[in-house]
């Protein structure tokens, strides 16, 4: 077959399989879980070639079917035709392990479902946390973790930052209208003061933020 022929051939095939990419989402993917994070040791297959972490977002070779995360994939595939403008480019998968130009797949749903059910500990472990969940629910527990990083609520002020545990919390109004309460995280009693403060005048309670004021000038005068 002459050369012209299998380009037609290859492009054709093409059409069907490269929506496997969407370069706009390129700049928020992330690479392999660290291995670090595992309680057990992870499965090779389980490992991405290129970032030498357990394959998130994965995608499977359809010639050999090794898996990559979306990322690594997209990292080792070229644009087709540089000229294009970028909306207009469709990338060309290349296998770091056979070659492959076909488009890579998603691995069937058990798979997936295997590799989101590994068990990993929380990311705020050296800190602390002595918490472990599967992939699929580590994030959901990283959201309200004791141990995660957290700014003290006093902004303006204040710039200290610690776990979440530490920190004490002071009951701010939110509203006027139905007085709903609204819990901040800050550092020390005096933060809690200030920031309950600033709540009152915006809820327009001056009189009791004047209070707050002077318990928390108060409070200055013993720490002096
Ligand atoms: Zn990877
Ligand atoms: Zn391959
Ligand atoms: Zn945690
Ligand atoms: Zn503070």
């Amino acid at each position: 077959m002459n050369q012209e022929i299998i380009e037609v051939i290859d492009s054709e095939q093409d059409e069907t399989s490269q929506n496997w990419c969407n370069l706009s989402e390129a700049g928020s993917l992330k690479e392999g879980y660290d291995l670090e994070r595992f309680v057990e040791p992870p499965r090779k297959d389980f490992i991405c070639l290129i970032c030498l972490g357990v394959v998130r977002n994965p995608l499977e070779c359809s010639q050999c079917g090794i898996l990559l995360c979306k990322k690594c994939a997209y990292g080792c595939s070229k644009p087709q035709n540089p000229f294009f403008s970028m909306s207009s480019i469709t990338i060309k998968f290349n296998c770091p392990i056979c070659r492959s130009r076909a488009a890579p797949r998603e691995p069937s749903m058990i798979l997936k479902k295997f590799i989101s059910n590994l068990i990993v500990y929380c990311k705020n472990k050296d800190r602390g946390c002595k918490v472990c969940r599967s992939i699929g629910e580590i994030k959901n527990h990283e959201k309200e973790c004791d141990f995660k990083v957290i700014r003290c609520a006093n902004h303006g002020l204040c710039s200290k930052e610690g776990s979440k545990i530490d920190f004490i919390t002071a009951k701010c109004i939110k509203s006027e209208k139905n007085a709903d309460r609204k819990l901040k995280f800050v550092c020390s009693e005096i933060c809690r003061k200030v920031v309950v403060m600033s709540y009152l005048l915006k809820a327009d309670k001056s009189e009791e933020a004047v209070d707050q004021y002077k318990l928390a000038l108060e409070q200055l005068s013993q720490i002096n």
